[in-house]
């Protein structure tokens, strides 16, 4: 489980819930698609796709795109847990990350043609997020040293047009229906 290594790094498990991620056991890998709204220092979401026993993760500054076409920063963050797919509440505000985490979104995403190293197309199936997206890793003078600035851009399809005020003004978790301030 190296891949969680950098995860376990960052944290003080005596300090914070969120999980260490030492369940194991699952053998059939799954598509689990979960996206976290996160009050930390900035506030932003970060979307999860299980690959490979874990949570490929990736912070939005400014949440997902709905429109056709839009683009928005997507950072690369380190690999997550899949138990952290259930992870709601607060992380103490000294911890790394500290803030509080609601589960915004959640379902399961589908790959869409071939991976590439720099451009994944996927199909999301969340409660609240249906269709297709494109990550794509940026290049030249905008990409950082370590690779982890991507674009999420939202592909046409055939699921209806989202609402642009979606991510802004649901406060809901959709596990247990508190706003930020309640899960607080
Ligand atoms: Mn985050």
């Amino acid at each position: 489980m190296e891949r969680l290594e950098e995860y376990r790094r960052k944290r003080d498990f005596t300090r914070t819930r969120e999980p260490a991620g030492e369940k194991q056991g699952k053998t059939t890998p799954g598509h689990l698609y979960v996206m976290h709204k996160h009050a930390a220092s900035h506030d932003h979401f970060d979307l999860r796709l299980e690959q490979d026993g874990v949570l490929r993760s990736w912070a939005l500054p400014k949440g997902p795109s709905l429109e056709p076409g839009e683009k928005r920063l997507a950072v690369e963050v380190e690999d997550h847990p899949l138990e952290y797919g259930e992870f709601e509440g607060v992380i103490p505000e000294k911890a790394y990350g500290g803030g509080t985490v609601m589960l915004w979104d959640r379902g399961t995403w589908k790959l869409k043609g071939k991976p590439k190293p720099d451009r994944i197309d996927i199909e999301l199936d969340g409660e609240r997020l249906k269709g297709s997206w494109t990550l794509t890793r940026m290049s030249g003078k905008r990409q950082d040293k370590h690779g982890r600035n991507w674009l999420l851009i939202k592909r046409h399809d055939d699921k209806s047009r989202m609402e642009d005020s979606l991510t802004v003004e649901l406060d809901a978790s959709i596990a247990s229906g508190r706003s930020m301030q309640e899960i607080a």
